[in-house]
């Protein structure tokens, strides 16, 4: 199918699609259903890239019980779901675009996600991005959220390829630590903190509207045969 000498790793919110106002508010609908005061923009932001049990009951501790907070977050994801069923999802910026040329060059990519897996499917559904991935690690897959390696190492064994051969794209510094910690290449989107907060990446880009499949295999240290 192909010869590629390179795979790429994308994280899924925040770097594929515009999903951040639909998890803020469904975040803050299980706030008002538990009685707990609504997330500010801070504290929110530091929610991304984590896994929602880890979330509830270490970041927010509305619950010292694992079980309860695995509950409690998969009704956050509940309100999520039905935001998107009733409002869409918007594509990021060259994104379309980036995939399709990925998949002209033989280049397979994968999803490295802290979201679910229903989420996804539902992601991909609205967004119409079905068909370009060889598949996903979702929150379901791993035991430790990023800033664990775990969930890109999972996406990389779909790829067929080794850790040090695949590119992670990211928007948060736990996902570049993830996959700096699984010795992948990382690239660091701007889409949603600022440059200062994405140090440690090995390449920083606003989005990827900016970023061509050539660049991506330099970041590899790989050449395009084609
Ligand atoms: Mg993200």
């Amino acid at each position: 199918m192909t010869d590629a000498r390179f795979a790429v790793l994308f994280d899924w919110d925040g770097v594929l699609v515009d999903s951040g106002e639909a998890h803020h508010a469904s975040w803050n609908l299980l706030a008002e259903e538990l009685g707990h005061p609504p997330l500010d923009d801070a504290f929110f932001a530091e929610t991304f890239g984590r896994l929602n049990r880890q979330i509830i009951r270490d970041l927010l501790g509305w619950t010292t019980d694992l079980d309860e907070a695995e509950r409690f977050g998969r009704r956050k994801e509940e309100f999520y779901r039905a935001l998107l069923r009733r409002e869409g999802l918007a594509v990021l910026p060259g994104v379309r675009e980036l995939l399709a040329a990925l998949r002209a060059a033989g280049v397979p990519c994968a999803v490295g996600t802290s979201t679910l897996r229903e989420n996804l499917t539902t992601g991909l559904q609205q967004a119409g991005l079905e068909g370009f991935f060889v598949g996903a690690a979702t929150s379901e897959d791993v035991r430790l959220g990023k800033p664990d390696p775990e969930v890109f190492l999972q996406a990389a064994a779909r790829t067929g390829l080794p850790p040090e051969s695949c590119l992670v794209v990211e928007d948060s510094h736990h996902g570049i630590e993830a996959g700096r910690a699984g010795g992948m290449k990382t690239l660091a989107l701007l889409t949603t903190h600022e440059r200062g907060q994405m140090q440690g990446a090995d390449d920083i880009a606003k989005d990827l509207s900016e970023v061509s499949v050539e660049r991506m295999a330099r970041l590899c240290g790989e050449g395009l045969s084609a």
